[in-house]
């Protein structure tokens, strides 16, 4: 099965991603997660990408389509996959569509979060540096300040791009150019919502109905 999970920054994705990767047994494919390892390693996509992320805007769409259309042709995605951050303009979504992807998409999920939600969501938010696990500093902190939960590791990483200022323009990229993905799907009867101010369990709760449900 084909999943995306389509919703604004900080709205839970990479965390039902995640959730769902290890129920499917199917990769969560993270377009942001992706080009963060490009900037890291420096590599031309990094490059080109690095400046756009930290102002909060969107990458070019060539280049985000040729990264996805390569990861989607590998071995893994032969059962299907999760997409995590993309499509988010129509052209990807477009693309998505049409023969170069040769991967029909089945299921569509949009999580609905309220935009104060999302503003002290994303600013509270970091992960651990050795294992990746993800607090927030208001709605899930460390058990033990300091420390990871589940390695123990006291490292911890905080995105470029959670910045409050950077933050605004990542709302309004959603709102003008990732939303009208919604009555998109919606045409084609392959939108599903999910209420994303519930608690993960609860939401992970909803996507499973909807995963599960015949096509
Ligand atoms: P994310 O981790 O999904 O919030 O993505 C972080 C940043 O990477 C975004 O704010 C964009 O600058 C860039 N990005 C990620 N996915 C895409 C995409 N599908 N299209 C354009 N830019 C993207």
């Amino acid at each position: 099965m084909n999943i995306i999970l389509l919703g604004p920054p900080g709205a839970g994705k990479g965390t039902q991603a995640q959730i769902l990767k290890e129920t499917l047994n199917i990769p969560k494919l993270s377009t942001g997660d992706m080009l963060r390892e490009a900037v890291a390693k420096g590599t031309e996509i990094g490059k080109k990408a690095d400046k756009i992320m930290k102002a909060g805007q969107l990458v070019p769409d060539d280049v985000i389509v040729s990264m996805v259309r390569a990861r989607i042709a590998e071995a893994d995605c032969r059962n299907g996959f999760i997409l995590d951050g993309f499509p988010r303009t129509l052209t990807q979504a477009q693309f998505l569509d049409g023969p170069g992807a040769a991967q029909k998409i089945d299921k569509v999920i949009e999580i609905k979060v309220n935009d104060k939600a999302l503003i002290t969501r994303i600013s509270g938010r970091f992960t651990c540096a050795k294992c990746g696990a993800g607090y927030n500093k208001e709605t899930k902190p460390t058990a033990v300040a300091g420390i990871c939960d589940n390695c123990g590791s006291t490292e911890f990483v905080f995105r470029a791009d959670d910045k409050a200022e950077t933050v605004a323009a990542r709302l309004k990229a959603y709102n003008d150019q990732t939303a009208p993905l919604l009555p998109y799907y919606r045409e084609k009867g392959i939108l599903f919502s999910v209420d994303g101010m519930a608690d993960i369990d609860e939401v992970t709760r909803q996507i499973r109905g909807i995963v599960k449900k015949a096509a």
